[in-house]
């Protein structure tokens, strides 16, 4: 079988074990199938059974993510991650949706029912996990500054929210997306400071000693321009930016000669990984196996 699989390839699919997928478009630069295997690879040596377990990449466009998911099912894989552009278009095509993945509208994991796919999202929780590992920064009690307004951030603020942040403050480029997103989240927020703000006004309203999310696409190209003007702020404790690569995005660079503590977003990809193989295995995942392996990854860019 070639490393990027496509619907083409299931014809032929037979495996006696247990199959998990990622599937995107495109997926070729995916490094959760290095993750998955490394951290399976050290489960199968206390446990035999994760010996019979593989983890695939499946290229699959978005017309054809419900085809995808039913072909799979039939096929009996097992567990699926699912990245861009899926994880939204998803939620329409599961028969069950995790109650905390429900405020989000978005699922990024999925495990096999007898009758079809029920979805979970583990982006938030890979989220707080890495910030309070490479921050050493907590979500609960503490002002929170979030760039952006699209699925990643929609997952971001509903964790922030979730775990009792102190104020949530939301700056997007796109007014009414931002807004949109606000309008959704106000049911939740309920005693939590939730404000929108223009990230590109002169100043920005935003409390001292805040965290700072970036959740937007820019510092995917390394002339992208912030998508905020970190002077402006008061004090940030830290700035975490989802982008691992490239590894220091313009808005990192700047906090970095600002003086406030930095992390890209590889350890929230890996803890989001870890979380979504312990729901398929509901065995304890060696976070350092795929950690190693994701760096590794990277480095072979
Ligand atoms: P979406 O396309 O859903 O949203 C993109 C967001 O970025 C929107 O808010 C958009 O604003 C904003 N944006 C795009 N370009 C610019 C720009 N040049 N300046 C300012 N704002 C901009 O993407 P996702 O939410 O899925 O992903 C966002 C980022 O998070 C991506 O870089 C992705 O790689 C990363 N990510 C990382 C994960 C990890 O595990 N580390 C997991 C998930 C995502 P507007 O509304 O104005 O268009």
């Amino acid at each position: 079988m070639a490393s990027v699989l496509t619907l083409a390839d299931l014809d032929r699919w037979s495996f006696e074990g247990t199959a998990l997928a990622v599937l995107g478009f495109p997926i070729k630069h995916s490094i959760s199938p290095a993750m998955h295997t490394a951290a399976l690879s050290e489960m199968a040596q206390s446990d035999e059974r994760f010996s019979k377990w593989t983890y695939v990449r499946f290229e699959v466009p978005p017309e054809h993510l419900g085809e995808a998911l039913r072909r799979l099912h039939a096929k009996s894989f097992y567990g699926l991650n699912l990245t861009v552009p899926h994880k939204v278009l998803a939620c329409a095509l599961v028969e069950e949706i995790d109650p905390a993945a429900r405020p989000i509208g978005a699922v990024n994991t999925l495990r096999r029912t007898a009758r079809g796919w029920q979805g979970f999202n583990t982006d938030g929780y890979g989220l707080a996990k890495a910030v309070q590992e490479t921050l050493g920064l907590s979500l609960t009690d503490r002002p929170i500054v979030l760039l952006g307004a699209g699925g990643a951030a929609r997952g971001a603020a509903v964790e922030c929210l979730q775990r009792g942040c102190q104020s949530l403050w939301i700056g997007n480029r796109t007014r009414e997306n931002l807004d949109r997103l606000l309008s959704d989240l106000t049911p939740l927020a309920k005693n939590t400071v939730l404000r929108g703000f223009d990230p590109t006004q002169p100043d920005l309203p935003c409390p001292p000693n805040a965290l700072i999310i970036n959740a937007t696409s820019a510092g995917l190209k390394s002339d992208d321009p912030p998508p905020v003007d970190l002077s402006k702020l008061d004090r940030p404790a830290g700035v975490y930016d989802m982008i691992y690569n490239p590894p220091v995005t313009p808005l990192l660079a700047a906090a970095r000669a600002l003086g406030i503590p930095t992390a890209n977003g590889l350890s929230m990809l890996v803890h989001q990984g870890v979380r979504a193989l312990e729901i398929w295995s509901e065995a304890s995942v060696p976070v350092l196996a795929m950690q190693t392996a994701a760096q590794d990854a990277m480095r072979l860019r």
